[in-house]
């Protein structure tokens, strides 16, 4: 009995340390996927260490949600998906109409959106302003949405005068929903009032 527990605490010892290597090695590698990004589009070495912005891991899985307001495919993690879902139940039965404008977006693809705004002529630091650096945006982690309503334009700061809005301010905590740039944040991301991030139980799904 006792060779067959210690031979059980031996294997669980080893899955520990082999699982603890996997999740190192993950997070290296997007570490240096974030390095070679920053390389690319000429952001300085140094913006990683001063970044105000913590660094968000892309999960380890992600589940397809509904079409986008254009159309688009999208994705979130399990438990923002349900959460999101929940919320806008919730939101419908109090007379309020929230969609999804977008949800997960890769290091890579938050890469080409910032090249692109480099290509017409725009700043870095404007658009660091807006847009996090590669390896820095919330919704790497497919637990950040941004939501529409249908009184208002998608993504303008006037999405904060609507009745959604009121409602999320009241109600998205309890769904684990949080604003993440507010006026003036001390991250100096320009205000989001549409942007919300999950903060609920995905943390174990997110890689290390
Ligand atoms: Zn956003």
């Amino acid at each position: 009995m006792v060779l067959a527990a210690t031979s059980a605490c031996l294997q669980n010892t080893v899955e520990y340390v082999l699982w603890i290597a996997t999740a190192l090695t993950a997070s290296e590698l997007f570490l240096q996927q974030v390095r070679a990004a920053h390389a690319a589009l000429g952001i300085a070495s140094d913006y990683m260490q001063s970044c105000a912005l913590p660094l968000c891991p892309e999960p380890a899985q992600l589940v397809a949600t509904e079409l986008d307001y254009y159309q688009r495919p999208q994705q979130l993690t399990p438990a923002a998906l349900a959460a999101w879902h929940g919320m806008k139940q919730a939101a419908a039965r109090a007379g309020v109409t929230l969609f999804l404008i977008s949800a997960y977006r890769s290091v890579q693809c938050q890469s080409e959106l910032i090249a692109k705004k480099l290509q017409k002529g725009q700043t870095m630091q404007q658009i660091l302003s807006v847009n996090a650096a590669p390896g820095f945006s919330e919704h790497h982690t497919g637990r950040a949405l941004d939501m529409g309503t249908t009184d208002c334009p998608a993504l303008v700061e006037e999405f904060e005068n609507t009745n959604a809005f009121q409602w999320l301010e009241q109600n998205a905590m309890a769904f684990g929903f949080h604003l993440s740039y507010r006026r003036d944040n001390a991250m100096g991301i320009d205000y989001e009032p549409w942007h919300w991030c999950f903060q609920g139980q995905d943390q174990q799904s997110t890689q290390a």
